[in-house]
């Protein structure tokens, strides 16, 4: 079973907690205003690739000290087959790893109505869900670039991570991480409203001209 990916990099510190492993999916037809990954619309099948292959790449890191596996987008709910596929190898894993308690964060930017009546068997593999989609000009929150997207806890481990987080509400602060590969600057996180604005201001100040960035067509 194969899954489109846009790309995959641990460690993540800005989508849940701890040290995680961030895993992006390919392709997204919500069109969210103001989205900054619209890298990761197009259903390119090219970057389509074997699920057992992902998680090979999730043990070779994970070594270093995984607290979680974070899914996002794209809209990973639109690929549910090969989310399934997914979500089964990383419980394999976790069970197989005595005392491991990773936890598994998934976004979406469907609705919880519509997740829990379309999609109810891969909620009940998530620890945790950030779903609704992103609403440009809301304020951003924890994890979260818009506010009206809420951090539910769905299993006993969800609860005991991210209850404390549930209430949590806007708190205008972007985080941002900044991974460099080859000739490509990737953001990884939430940024506050108009920082990817200022950022590509800062950088042709200082001569640097960012092309085929993410958050414009
Ligand atoms: S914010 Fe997420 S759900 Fe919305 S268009 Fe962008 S990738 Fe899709």
């Amino acid at each position: 079973m194969k899954i489109r990916l846009n790309r995959a990099h641990f460690p993540v510190t800005t989508l849940g907690p701890g040290r995680r492993i961030g895993l992006w999916v390919q392709g997204c037809h919500l069109n969210c205003a103001g989205c900054i990954a619209r890298d990761t619309w197009p259903e390119d099948d090219h970057r389509a690739i074997e699920v057992l292959d992902v998680l090979d790449w999730c043990r070779s890191v994970a070594p270093d000290g995984c607290d979680g596996v974070t899914i996002s987008g794209g809209e990973p709910f639109e690929q549910p087959t090969a989310l399934n596929a997914l979500l089964a190898a990383l419980h394999e894993w976790r069970d197989e790893l005595p005392g491991c308690d990773f936890d598994i964060l998934c976004y979406s930017g469907f609705g919880l109505e519509k997740l829990d009546r379309d999609h109810a068997a891969l909620l009940s593999q998530l620890d945790a869900l950030i779903p609704e989609p992103y609403v440009h000009g809301e304020a951003a929150a924890l994890w979260r670039g818009s506010a009206n997207q809420p951090v539910l806890p769905l299993s006993a481990l969800g609860r005991k991570r991210y209850a404390r987080f549930e209430g949590v509400g806007p708190n205008g602060k972007g985080t941002l991480q900044v991974s460099v590969h080859d000739d490509r600057v990737v953001y990884i996180g939430i940024p506050d409203r108009g920082d990817m604005h200022r950022l590509e201001k800062a950088a042709r100040r200082r001569g640097i001209r960012l092309t085929d960035v993410s958050w414009r067509a």
